[in-house]
């Protein structure tokens, strides 16, 4: 083999697997991606349980996989004269190190998650530094949920409110705009930005039109894509796209599903996540006598989610999965 094409070969093995989410849809050119999404294991575990979750789904070559971010929490800790210690603790950190982890360990793009909840934005920028350095070039900007004892969102006094003001932020980056005046030539990153959007409406907004509102302004500020919450009615899904389309956002909006497999999630999703659980899903469900049979009869009804999702050209389809990793495995090899 001439040393040109070598060469190449070996610029191809290592860039091959850097692209953004857009450059994926737009290379598919109308075929349906798939796309995984972990969270960071508990503080203490090691990556292999990444792994282990990972490698069987990988033969499905997924097209890129999401890392969750997840605040740190406060806690109180009994002290032996009795009284209580406030301490701040991140239960699963590590988000940044595990994109880069899945890109040298599969060569497949990752895409970590980062929430303004918590953080000033100095430490934005510097998580977004870091990622610059690393090669990634996608991220999904959110705003992040109150913590569990707090109601409402409150941001760090020297944070961010809303995604969109961290969409903003990475915009300005990409264009060399650093938080510092004094930094007037600064490297432009070149971030593929990804945003939240809710086909059932996000539990806090006043109004599906003002909830719609807000995510074309995330749009408009920059973002490049929407991913969505889990719903398991795809109608929502469909009309949620529809609106988009008349409100004039054109970005592609990715459908994120989840497998339901257990009773208890009947109550469980729908607080948790504020979406609704369809009747004839939960009818379904409630009739099981054994789990095995719920998880079988969620693992049906995600199958037929998917398949009318490619049936509809959807860009990607995105598996908030790996509880159950052998669930989406099982619907994935039925698709394939
Ligand atoms: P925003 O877009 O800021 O919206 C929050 C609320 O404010 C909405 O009700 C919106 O309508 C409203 N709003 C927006 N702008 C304005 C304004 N200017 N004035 C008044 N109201 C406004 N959470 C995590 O902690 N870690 C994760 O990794 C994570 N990943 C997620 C991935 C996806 C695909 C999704 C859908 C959610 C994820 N979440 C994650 C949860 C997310 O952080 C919460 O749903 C959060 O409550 C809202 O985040 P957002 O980015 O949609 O917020």
């Amino acid at each position: 083999m001439p040393c040109d094409i070598w060469f190449l070969g070996i610029l191809y093995f290592i860039f091959a697997s850097r692209m953004k989410v857009t450059q994926h849809i737009s290379q598919a050119a109308g075929k349906t991606l798939f796309s995984f999404e972990i969270l960071p294991p508990v503080k203490g575990k090691s990556i292999d349980s990444i792994f282990n979750v990972l490698d069987p789904l990988m033969e499905f070559k997924p097209s890129f996989i999401n890392v969750t971010y997840h605040r740190s929490e406060q806690i109180f800790k009994r002290k032996s004269d009795g009284s209580f210690d406030r301490i701040e603790i991140r239960k699963r950190p590590g988000t940044v190190g595990i994109c880069a982890a899945l890109m040298n360990h599969y060569k497949v793009d990752a895409v970590p998650h980062l929430i303004c909840g918590g953080f000033s934005n100095d430490e934005t920028e510097n998580a977004l530094i870091d990622l610059n350095f690393l090669g990634i070039d996608n991220v999904l900007a959110l705003r992040g949920d109150p913590p569990k004892n707090e109601k409402y969102f409150i941001p760090h006094a020297a944070g961010h409110n809303y995604a969109i003001d961290m969409v903003k932020q990475i915009e300005n980056l990409n264009k060399g705009v650093y938080l510092e005046d004094e930094i007037t030539e600064g490297v432009k990153t070149d971030f593929c930005i990804g945003v939240a959007g809710y086909p059932e409406k996000h539990y806090e907004s006043p109004n599906p039109d003002l909830d719609l509102m807000f995510l074309k302004h995330k749009i408009d500020a920059g973002a490049d894509y929407i991913t969505t919450q889990m719903f398991f009615d795809n109608q929502k899904y469909h009309q949620f796209v529809k609106n988009c389309r008349e409100s004039k956002i054109d970005v592609p909006i990715i459908p994120g599903i989840k497998p339901i497999t257990s009773k208890k999630q009947l109550s469980g999703i729908p607080s948790i996540f504020h979406v609704d659980i369809p009747n004839d899903l939960a009818i379904e469900m409630m009739k099981c006598k054994h789990e095995k049979d719920a998880e079988l009869v969620g693992e049906e009804w995600m199958l037929m989610q998917v398949k009318d999702l490619i049936k509809s050209g959807a860009p990607v389809i995105h598996f908030y999965t790996l509880g159950k990793p052998h669930v989406v495995y099982n619907v994935m090899k039925k698709v394939l």
